[in-house]
């Protein structure tokens, strides 16, 4: 077998990355799995270990949310830049007010 690198944990960027031989015992089919001896973030059950491994340092999903994070956060930064300037000019309409409120009272 090929020496393979394993990506560290996707949940808690552990190095401990463990192999796991599953017996099959009781009705459960056998098979191999990686496991995340850290948080016990794990693979599914693989038939051999080059599947585990694969399914380990793949993560198709994380990789579709990140866009997808990256996308709604580019549709939303033109909200949130609009958001901060009116939360300024509301702050700054206030301490006008306030300022001729005392400017009155003299
Ligand atoms: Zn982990």
């Amino acid at each position: 077998m090929s020496e393979t690198v394993l990506i560290p944990c996707s949940s808690c960027d552990s190095d401990h990355i463990e192999s796991m031989k599953m017996l099959g015992r009781r009705g459960s089919r056998p098979g191999f799995k990686k496991r995340c001896s850290e948080c016990g973030l794990s693979t599914n059950l693989y038939l051999n270990v080059e599947d585990a491994i694969t399914a380990w340092n793949r993560r198709p999903r994380e990789d579709a949310l990140k866009a997808k994070v990256a996308e709604l956060e580019k549709r939303l930064r033109p909200y949130l830049d609009a958001e901060e300037q009116l939360g300024m000019d509301l702050a700054n309409m206030l301490i006008k007010l306030h300022a001729a409120q005392m400017q009155e009272r003299r």
